[in-house]
């Protein structure tokens, strides 16, 4: 039987971590799964990595890597992508929000011949009407731009080592693995599952960092605000080709409009439309830049296999 790894990113869960690692290690040694649990401590300020190191004291199936500081989810993931040795990869959270008992079913249709496994939210979480609203427009805009249905889809999947392989040669910096697995292709499978109650702490989103992560993600798979832009100036020309002969005629007919208030919102209209286009083009400049200084999406700053050595030594 072929070696599973669960990459568990983990962000300020030090009260999580014994839990994630007692129940993954209890489920797949249930189901005679071989397994490793690769633990990413993405930077967290509070126990999580003293945690991960103690559990993989205990159970040599448990390895983990630090990060130098906080790099994000999908940082995380992609550390752990890396690090996998096994044939096929698990993504899931530390808080136990995906419920570890559907990854034998995911194991099982690995096995009949998928290559990627999505975990697809039966229900979404408890949350918001407005959140739920927002995530909607958001998955829409992405499902369009992959040109797959995403909604209802999460971080929870299995990867084949091929699929894992590709995702490890991919050198853009800001990432989305939701989107990428249905990028990448390959023969799909889902399963749904219940999203779970967070078991201990608080959820790491904050408004603002959602709304950023959108926008990030949206981009980062399409340019169609770009076309937005050049549409936008469509728009504007139509507009001031009619207004243009409008006035024109007004004008040698001797009856000019004198209203200010035709200038003052002609002005706004157009300024805005102009201020909104440059931001978005500077967006992607942004972006441009940030993917060209090619700086490494995340820096390792410990390893638990380390930590062993230096106990043995
Ligand atoms: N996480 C992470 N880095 C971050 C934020 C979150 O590795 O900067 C991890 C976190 O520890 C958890 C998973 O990502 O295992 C999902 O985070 P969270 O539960 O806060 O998000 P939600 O479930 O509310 O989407
Ligand atoms: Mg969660």
């Amino acid at each position: 039987m072929n070696l599973l790894s669960v990459i568990i990113p983990s962000y300020n869960e030090e009260s999580n971590v014994p839990l994630a690692a007692a129940r993954l290690s209890e489920v797949l040694e249930t189901a005679n799964i071989p397994y490793e649990l690769i633990f990413v401590d993405d930077g967290s300020r509070d126990r999580t990595y003293e945690v991960i190191c103690a559990e993989a004291r205990c159970n040599p199936a448990v390895r983990g890597i630090s990060f130098s500081r906080n790099f994000g989810k999908e940082s995380a993931i992609f550390a752990g992508l890396r690090e996998a040795k096994g044939d096929a990869a698990v993504v899931t959270d530390c808080d136990m929000q995906f419920p570890p008992e559907v990854i034998p079913e995911m194991v099982a249709l690995w096995k009949q011949g998928y290559e990627v496994v999505e975990g697809k939210k039966r229900a979404r979480g408890k949350e918001a009407a407005a959140h739920g609203w927002f995530a909607r427009m958001f998955y829409k805009l992405i499902g369009k731009a992959v040109g797959m249905d995403m909604a209802s889809s999460s971080d929870f999947k299995l990867l084949d080592r091929r699929v894992v392989n590709v995702l490890n040669t991919l050198t853009e910096k800001d990432t989305f693995f939701r989107a990428l697995s249905f990028w990448a292709g390959f023969r799909t499978a889902t399963v749904e599952f219940e999203v779970q109650e967070r078991v201990n702490g608080t959820s790491k989103w904050s408004v603002r960092g959602l709304i950023q992560y959108a926008i990030n993600n949206i981009t980062s798979f399409t340019t169609a605000p770009l076309r937005l832009v050049t549409f936008l100036g469509i728009l504007s020309l139509i507009a001031s080709l009619v207004l243009g002969v409008q006035t024109l005629v007004r004008f040698f007919m001797g009856s000019a409009v004198e209203g200010f208030t035709t200038v003052i919102l002609l002005l706004l209209v157009i300024g805005g439309t102009i201020m909104i286009s440059l931001g978005i083009i500077g967006h992607y400049i942004a972006r441009i830049y940030d993917e060209v200084k090619n700086r490494p999406r995340y820096i390792v700053a410990h390893r638990t296999e380390e930590e062993r050595h230096a106990v043995d030594a």
